[in-house]
């Protein structure tokens, strides 16, 4: 297993809760090396399933926020359009901290931390080979590429690389939110609140503990910055003040607070991403379909990983078959997702607004 993300963890999860020993190779050199991002809702037909699979629902329970499933949409006005608020038993999709799932999800696992693999050559005499960036390789039966948007498994069954959505998310955040900004942590309330407008949009998410995560997306081109130093943090907040000038004073507070900001240009695989399936390697979760950031990828990924493991330790014959078999199953699943993901980005940043809040008029519960 190449990758110790969402995929990763929860394929080498349930392999282990069967018995099964596997090897997850982590580039990270610690799991608290980076931080490890915002909150993530884990549906009860995916993520939620993947983590029964594991054996770790109840925990996920006991952790999840439910009341993390509150959306608010505010006009740029300020004007309160939509206030979503779930019922008190509702566990549809509850939300969760990446670093809490991530720590769940590691549990006892053995991860072989630091291991930044480089390339996987499939077909060699000693099986299907990983080269490390120290310059090591070892040989194994079969590899697992979890590794994520710019997986270095990918080449080994596919010569696609993802390309630029023509969206880009800055990414800021804001502590203490409840002591520190009353005013903005009663307009964002105990989930998310986004506010759409021309190719733009604020959305601003709470997590645990008071942390608030602010994402500023906006159709720009890859170079947007060219004349900004992005490590110049009062540059980068003039920049997109003056981007989202006239919105409500409270709610371009999201942004006046913000403490730093990370640009992170949307980038996706192609909607139907497949390949002729080579013996000993597949590509699961972000590797194989990385997709618009909304609410599905980590969901399909951990799927995809328990489900994987799930069939190769109750396949007694040709592991390569249950592999082709799986392959065929995540690409039409992971297609629909793909599909629907991608037709909301432009719904959700485009030009008409209006777009935006139709499309969460279909998907909420009324
Ligand atoms: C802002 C934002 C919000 C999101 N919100 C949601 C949400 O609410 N719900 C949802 O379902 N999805 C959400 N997603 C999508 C989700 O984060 C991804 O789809 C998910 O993390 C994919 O999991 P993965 O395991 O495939 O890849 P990753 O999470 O990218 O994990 C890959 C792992 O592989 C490791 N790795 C990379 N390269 C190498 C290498 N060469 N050698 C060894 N290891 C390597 C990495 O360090 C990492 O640990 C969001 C994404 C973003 C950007």
């Amino acid at each position: 297993m190449v990758g110790g993300g969402p995929a990763g963890l929860a394929f080498a999860g349930v392999l282990h809760r069967h018995g099964h020993p596997v090897a997850v190779l982590e580039r990270d050199p610690a799991p608290d090396a980076r931080p490890p991002g915002g909150t993530l809702d884990l549906h009860e037909g995916l993520g939620q399933l993947a983590l029964d699979k594991a054996g770790l629902l109840a925990k996920f329970r006991a952790l999840s926020r439910p009341e993390g499933q509150a959306m608010r949409i505010l006009d740029a006005d300020g004007t309160v359009l939509r206030d979503w608020r779930p019922r008190p038993d509702d566990r549809a999709n509850p939300e969760i901290d990446r670093g809490q799932l991530r720590d769940l999800l590691l549990g006892r696992l053995a991860v072989r931390w630091g291991r930044d693999v480089t390339q996987v050559v499939p077909g060699t005499r000693d099986g299907v080979l990983v080269r490390f960036a120290d310059g090591r390789q070892e040989a194994f039966d079969l590899v697992v590429g979890a590794d994520g948007a710019w997986s270095r498994t990918r080449p080994a069954v596919s010569p696609v690389t993802p390309h630029y959505t023509g969206v880009t998310s800055v990414e800021t955040s804001l502590d203490d939110v409840d002591t520190r900004h009353p005013d903005l942590a009663r307009l964002i309330g105990d989930g998310s609140m986004a506010v759409y407008g021309v190719n733009r949009a604020l959305v601003a998410q709470r997590n645990s503990g008071g942390h608030v995560k602010v994402y500023a997306q906006f159709r720009a081109p890859l170079d947007w910055h060219t004349n900004l130093d992005l490590a110049d943090v009062e540059a980068v907040r003039s920049s997109l003040l003056a981007l989202f000038d006239g919105w409500a004073a409270p709610v371009l507070d999201l942004l006046r607070h913000g403490t730093a900001f990370v640009d992170r240009p949307l980038y996706v695989l192609p909607v139907s991403h497949t390949w002729t399936h080579v013996p000993g390697v597949t590509l699961l979760g972000d590797a194989a379909h990385l997709m618009p950031p909304l609410g599905a990828g980590a969901n399909l990924a951990m799927l995809e990983g328990a489900e994987l493991a799930e069939s190769l330790a109750s396949a007694p014959g040709d592991p390569d078959e249950v592999v082709r078999a799986f392959e065929e199953r995540m690409w039409a699943r992971a297609g629909r997702w793909a599909k629907t993901t991608t037709a909301g980005l432009e719904r959700l940043v485009g030009p008409d607004p209006a777009e935006a809040l139709a499309l969460f008029d279909q998907v909420q519960p009324s």
